[in-house]
């Protein structure tokens, strides 16, 4: 599934930048000749010892633009190694989730998704009619929540918020611009 990035202007950040600023940020290559990748350095900041499939999985995760579900991770894995099962992964999300490395996403009617947990703030709308994940960040709606949760007598430490829609026709669009 694509994802467009975008930053707080909602200008699209390119997915290239991202790699090369992964890429740039690892080091040497593993034993079975991965990259060291972003969940793998955490694991290893956190005393966790990735198994070769582990750290398999931990790239391709690392290395995901969009937000995969366990399907997704696990047709992608077994391209470099058929013979990790789709059980491996579960096993593996679940672990990396107890450990904070990763995010699991409940999308409305969808899988559990999942991505980095290091990456920076933002907030999801799905598109109903493709499926797509789009992230957002909007600074408004960041102070508005913090607002609220004052209002009601409390110090915002985190939020999850999704939007839901469908894509305006673009003769719709280019009326409203009017
Ligand atoms: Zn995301």
């Amino acid at each position: 599934m694509a994802v467009r990035e975008t930053d707080h202007s909602g200008n699209r950040i390119s997915g290239e930048e991202t790699r090369t600023a992964r890429r740039r940020a690892v080091g040497a290559g593993s034993p079975l000749g991965l990259r060291a990748n972003r969940i793998e350095a955490e694991c290893r900041a956190k005393g966790l010892r990735l198994t070769g499939q582990r750290r398999l999985i931990a790239q391709v995760l690392s290395e995901a633009l969009d937000h995969p579900d366990a399907f997704d991770l696990h047709r992608r894995v077994a391209m470099l190694a058929p013979h990790v099962s789709l059980a491996t992964v579960y096993r593996t999300m679940k672990r990396f989730e107890r450990e904070g490395i990763v995010k699991r996403l409940e999308f409305r009617g969808g899988h559990a998704r999942y991505e980095t947990a290091a990456k920076r703030h933002h907030d999801h709308l799905i598109d109903l009619e493709t499926g797509q994940v789009v992230e957002f960040r909007n600074a408004e709606i960041e102070r508005l929540q913090e607002a609220v949760a004052r209002e009601l007598g409390y110090r915002l430490v985190g939020h999850r918020l999704e939007l839901y829609g469908v894509p305006v026709p673009a003769k719709e669009r280019s009326e409203e611009d009017l």
